[in-house]
This record gives structure tokens, C-alpha cells and sequence, in this order.
């Protein structure tokens, strides 16, 4: 038995033959904020909706607390939701809307009253309470629906997608508010995003999610950095994906034979073993573009010899496209770096923590 606040074990989902969530396992513990990131259909909003209860679990368990919870109505979990399209009451001013869910619990009309004032302080709506959620911008109504799912101090808060509608300067924004008052009220957090900036910036973990499974849970610097497969790698930021095949392995440190032949070191997955076909995944970030006679000995790195294709002005860096005997490699640089001339003969350095080795 975990330890956690939260745990799904084994959970299933099957809707007919279809298996829309499989055998998945997470902890949660409790003041974690925790994102669900994954393509459109990967079964993200279906997770949430077993943890709140408007969906039945087909197989395993979920608990909260230690108690298993999957038949226990959505009323009794003590969660609050905030839906992708929010879900105000139309005809209701947004203080009522705020207060429906106190006065679903039988709430004393002076408490109601009084909470929905600290709701409504919280997220800044305080002068906006006797307006109809039709009256207010798409950001507002996002805080409305964030108060009414805060106001009764639910132990554990799901968002599905909440600020997608959101215009980005508004968006992130939310995300930061919503990051603070995740710090202040010490909540724990299930949110469910498709943007990896978003899951980035807001998570103390991301789960990444595709085919109703979990590809790789872990702190958001860590499936950057170390993605456990391809999938995770190609959909966390951008990365070059090198054909390769290990050649040792020492631990955390591989050496790997490109196809041209050339050896480079890079850290790596264990379980990889020498002769295994590998990919080495290269954040363009982390590539350093050199004039084509820098002497080896002065780098120390691994070394990739290249000409440049293009160079992509895209204001806060350059991307520049660059052609090797190992397939074109994208590379990210300062954009105050110096701008290299079509054609030019480059190369290209990183260093061996730099490079990722991942099955194919
Ligand atoms: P996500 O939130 O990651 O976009 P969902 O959890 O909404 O994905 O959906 C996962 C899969 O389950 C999708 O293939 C979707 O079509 C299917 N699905 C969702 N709800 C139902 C339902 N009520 N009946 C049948 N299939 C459903
Ligand atoms: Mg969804």
C-alpha cells in the first residue's frame, strides 16, 4: 500500500472494446501540482473525470487518502473542478454561481456569504460580483469558475485544460496566478493541459500521456533533459534525432557509432547495451556551431562536421538549419551570434551530457 495522497493503481478505462485508459499507475502526493500533458485523445480528461467521479473505473483502484474511492459519489470526494469551458450558470450572477456549490453542501447563508467574498477577493473579481457571466471577458469568467471550484477548500483541485480558450498574454498570466495560489493555499493540483509550456511552467511533475498510458512521469527538467523514449522526446520542446548504435556502455555513459561512421559520448537510458540500435536526441539548444578548422584539442567535446543551409531569424534566437553526413541537424544560437553565411563549413560541438541515447 502507498504511501500517497492520491494513487491510481492499474486503473482502467473501457468505453465498449475500447481501451481509452490502460492499466495506468500514479502517485500523488499531497501539495503536489501535478500536469497531464498529451495529445488530443490520449485519455487526459478521462483520468480526471475517474478521479472526480463522473466517469466509472473499469479495472484497478483509486485512492485518496488510503481509502479507495471508485465508487464514491463525486459529492463526497471533495474535489474541485474547473471544466475546459468553464460551466457557469448562465442566468446566475457570478456571486451565486460562486456560491453553488456552499449551498449544495447546506451552508449557513452568513458562511456563504462570507466565503464567497474571500473566493471572489482571491482571484480579483470582488467588484464584479453581481454581474451574469455573459458580461465578462473569457479571462474573468476563467477566475469565476477557478473561485467557485476553491470556495468550499476542497482538498484536491482538477483543471481540464482551463485556460485553452484564453488568448497566450492571458494565458499566461492565469498560469502564473494559478501557480501562486497553488503555493499560497498549499493545494494539491491535477491540471490537464496540450501545451508543453504550459505543463513546463506550472508542474512540480508532468505526466505524459499517449494512448491512455503514461509515457514518463517526472519534474519538468528531468523529461527535458532525459526523456524516457522517443515519443517523450519529440513531444517535450524540439530535438535532432541521430540513428546510432552503442558501442559501451560505462553506466550513465555511452559511446555511440553514428552512421557516417564517427563516434560520440553522450549519457543515456540504462538497459542500453553495446550493439543495441540507439537514437541520440540533440536539444538544439545545446549544439555549438564553430568555424570548420577549430583544432579538436580545443574543444574536448564530440565534433560533427557540417555546412550551413539556412539561418532563421526568430527574434529571441536564430535557428540554423545545418547539413551533415549524418542528416540535417537543427541547432538553436544566442541571437547575438554571429550569423553564418550559407554554405559555410561549420562545426558542430556538445558535450557528452548533452547528448541522450534512447531506444529506437
Ligand atoms: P484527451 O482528454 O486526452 O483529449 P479523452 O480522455 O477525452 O482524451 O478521450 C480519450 C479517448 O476516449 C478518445 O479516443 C475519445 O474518443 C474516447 N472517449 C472519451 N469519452 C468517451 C465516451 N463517453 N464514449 C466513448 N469514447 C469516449
Ligand atoms: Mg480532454
Amino acid at each position: 500500500m502507498s504511501g500517497a495522497f492520491i494513487s491510481f493503481q492499474d486503473a482502467t478505462k473501457d468505453y465498449g472494446s475500447v481501451r481509452v485508459v490502460e492499466n495506468l499507475n500514479l502517485d500523488i502526493a499531497r501539495g503536489e501540482f501535478v500536469s497531464l500533458l498529451g495529445p488530443s485523445g490520449s485519455g487526459k480528461t478521462t483520468l480526471l473525470m475517474m478521479l472526480a467521479g463522473f466517469e466509472s473505473v473499469s479495472g484497478g483502484t483509486i485512492t485518496l487518502d488510503g481509502k479507495v474511492i471508485n465508487d464514491l459519489p463525486t459529492y463526497k470526494r471533495d474535489m474541485g473542478v474547473v471544466f475546459q469551458n468553464y460551466a457557469l450558470f448562465p442566468h446566475m450572477t457570478v456571486a451565486r454561481n460562486v456560491a453553488f456549490p456552499l449551498e449544495m453542501r447546506g451552508e449557513a447563508k452568513a458562511v456563504t456569504a462570507a466565503k464567497v467574498k474571500k473566493a471572489l477577493d482571491m482571484v480579483q473579481l470582488g467588484q464584479l460580483a453581481d454581474r451574469l457571466p455573459g458580461q465578462l471577458s473569457g479571462g474573468q469568467q476563467q477566475r469565476v469558475a477557478l473561485a467557485r471550484a476553491l470556495v468550499f477548500e476542497p482538498r484536491v483541485v482538477l483543471m481540464d485544460e482551463p485556460l485553452g480558450a484564453l488568448d497566450k498574454q492571458l494565458r499566461e498570466q492565469m498560469q502564473l496566478d494559478i501557480r501562486e495560489l497553488h503555493h499560497r493555499l498549499g493545494l494539491t493540483v491535477i491540471f490537464v493541459t496540450h501545451d508543453q509550456d504550459e505543463a513546463l511552467t506550472m508542474s512540480d511533475r508532468i505526466a505524459i500521456f499517449n494512448h491512455g498510458k503514461i509515457q514518463q512521469c517526472a519534474a519538468p527538467r528531468e523529461v527535458y533533459d532525459h526523456p524516457a523514449n522517443r515519443f517523450v522526446a519529440e513531444f517535450i520542446g524540439e530535438t535532432n534525432l541521430l540513428d546510432c548504435k552503442v558501442s559501451e556502455n560505462a553506466g550513465e555513459t555511452f559511446s555511440v557509432t553514428l552512421d557516417d561512421g564517427s563516434v560520440v559520448a553522450a549519457h543515456g537510458l540504462p538497459g542500453l547495451v553495446a550493439g543495441d540500435r540507439a537514437l541520440l536526441s540533440l536539444r538544439p539548444e545545446r549544439i555549438e556551431i564553430l568555424p570548420a578548422e577549430t583544432d579538436a584539442t580545443a574543444t574536448g567535446q564530440n565534433r560533427l562536421a557540417g555546412e550551413i543551409l539556412d539561418t532563421i531569424y526568430q527574434g529571441d534566437h536564430l535557428r540554423v538549419v545545418i547539413e551533415t553526413a549524418v542528416g540535417q541537424i537543427i541547432a538553436r544560437t544566442d541571437r547575438k551570434a554571429q550569423e553564418w553565411p550559407v554554405r559555410a563549413r561549420v562545426m558542430l560541438t556538445f558535450r557528452a551530457a548533452d547528448g541522450w541515447v534512447i531506444a529506437p
